[in-house]
Order: C-alpha cells, then structure tokens, then sequence
C-alpha cells in the first residue's frame, strides 16, 4: 500500500510523468488463438464420463486426459472454488496464474487460456463457455474467476489471527493430493499452487488498490467450462468463504459443494488436433 503522506516533495513535472498513457506489457495479438471453432464443434453432442463432487471445506482430485472438457458445476447455493492444475504425467508442470494473468488480464472468461509454469509455459487448459460472461466488471471494479487471489492458506491465516485453520484451499489441496500421490501432505504441499479462483468475485479497491472480495454472482446450474489441452489432473477446493461474501479461513460462512463434470466429444470432432507443444525457448539462458 502505497503512503498517503509521502516522504518526498513532488517533482516539478510530476503531473506530466504521470500523465503518460500505459501501453500493454503483453500483446496478445501475437499469440496463436484458440480455435473457439473447432471447440464449439467438439462440443456439440459430447457424453458424460464421469463426475466428482467436492465437499464442502474439502478438496477433491478428478482427471481430464487431452482433448476432452470438464465443467465446474454450482449446486445447492453460492460457492466459491479454488483451482489447480497438473500435467497428469509430470506435477512440476503446473499452472501459473501469475504469467497468465500477465497476459489475460486479472479476471478468465471464454476464450482464455491457462498457462502452465516454465519452462513449458504452454496451455493447460482453454475456457470454453462461462455462463457468467454477462457479469463483465460491476462499478465497483469488481468481476468474477480471479487469478489474483492466490488462495486462502493456513500461514496467512496463522499470521493475521494467530489460530490454526485446517481447511483453507491451501491444506485442502494438500490433503487431496496427498491421498491421491501417497505422499506425505507436508511433503505434497509444495506443489499446490496459486489458483483459478472459479466463481470468486474480486477487485482491487479504487482508492488503495487492496483486494477485496464480495457475494459471488453464481447460482445454482451456472458453470465454467473448459477443454484440456494435456492430459490434466485437477484438484479442486470448495472454499470456507462459501459465497466469499463476508469471511474466508473459517467455518462461519454457509458452503455449498461443487460439482465436476467430465465430458468427451463424440465422432472424430477433433481430427486433425494434437496438444499444444512445449515452450520453444532452449534453456540455455544465455550461457
Ligand atoms: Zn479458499
């Protein structure tokens, strides 16, 4: 947070330094584009395989192998859920919300992408359909499925009430991948990661930029779709701020489950298509 009483004296020309427009650190124009076509063909018809449903205040594992899609489903009441993503084969390819937010902005809808970490930096997954695309951004600054929030976590918790919470996002995701890998959860926890906070609706404060969250918009029967570009495993945390609305890291909020649905195209949609390739960058880092 920047001081409201700065220790220095405006420069002279401090009004036309900060006069100067902002330009875009990452155009995208350079990027090869989805192709939204090809998905919405794939869509049509696509069977069910599977579904997971996610507790309330626990984290859940579900698998969505290369070119098939995967919904997050709201049911029974306002949810918000907590998202990461793996390479089923490899979990240090994983996602990265910071990169991604570089490069799409603060808040995913249709049409973006999530990215994985160096050095494949390549996408994971593209969103294919946001039954809360109509929300755009409230007067407040406000907009849904953030990748700016990291996620809830029992350090912060720790530090800013001075009580133990076992079941922010950071230890559910912990404890479910924990039970999946048979690793220990202390051992497990360093590759949970900074989410998709699906449904969550955040902002920065207009007058100091802090981060501020308000009741999510969605209701029973929205979701948030996506196609897996790799072969994915996911996990998914139904948060203890349930519609976020008023408190996280704790179990006074009313929470909901969420719902995983898995789905595969049918026929031969997705001829011709393969997974995206790793980064092309060769490592060598100038040495
Ligand atoms: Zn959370």
């Amino acid at each position: 947070m920047k001081l409201t009483a700065p220790h220095h004296p405006f420069p002279a020309d401090a009004e036309d330094r900060r006069a100067v427009a902002p330009v875009i650190c990452y155009p995208v124009d350079t990027l090869p584009p989805p192709d939204l076509a090809l998905y919405a063909r794939a869509r049509e018809g696509m069977e069910k395989i599977g579904e997971v449903l996610v507790p309330p205040r626990e984290a859940r594992m579900f698998d969505a192998p290369a070119g098939t899609f995967f919904r997050i489903i709201s049911v029974d009441g306002p949810q918000v859920g907590d998202l990461n993503l793996w390479n089923k084969h490899d979990l240090s390819e994983r996602f990265y919300a910071g990169k991604t937010r570089a490069l799409h902005g603060t808040h995913l809808s249709t049409g973006d992408r999530m990215w994985s970490s160096f050095p494949t930096l390549r996408p994971m997954a593209t969103i294919t359909d946001d039954t809360l695309d109509w929300y755009g951004f409230d007067d407040f600054g406000g907009s849904v499925h953030d990748v700016i929030g990291t996620r809830c976590d029992p350090y912060t918790a720790m530090l800013l009430s001075g009580a133990p919470y076992h079941q922010c996002c950071h230890s559910n995701l912990a404890r479910a991948l924990a039970t999946q890998t048979g690793r220990d959860a202390r051992e497990i926890e360093a590759h949970v990661h900074d989410v998709l906070n699906v449904f969550m609706c955040t902002g920065f404060t207009r007058d100091t930029q802090q981060y501020f969250m308000k009741a999510t918009p969605v209701r029973p029967g929205d979701y948030l779709e996506f196609f897996a570009e790799i072969d994915l495993t996911g996990g998914l945390s139904a948060c203890p701020g349930g519609a976020c609305d008023d408190k996280h890291s704790s179990d006074t909020a009313p929470c909901h489950p969420l719902l995983v649905e898995m789905y595969r195209p049918v026929n031969d949609a997705l001829a011709g298509w393969s997974s995206p390739p790793v980064n092309g960058y060769d490592r060598s880092h100038g040495v």
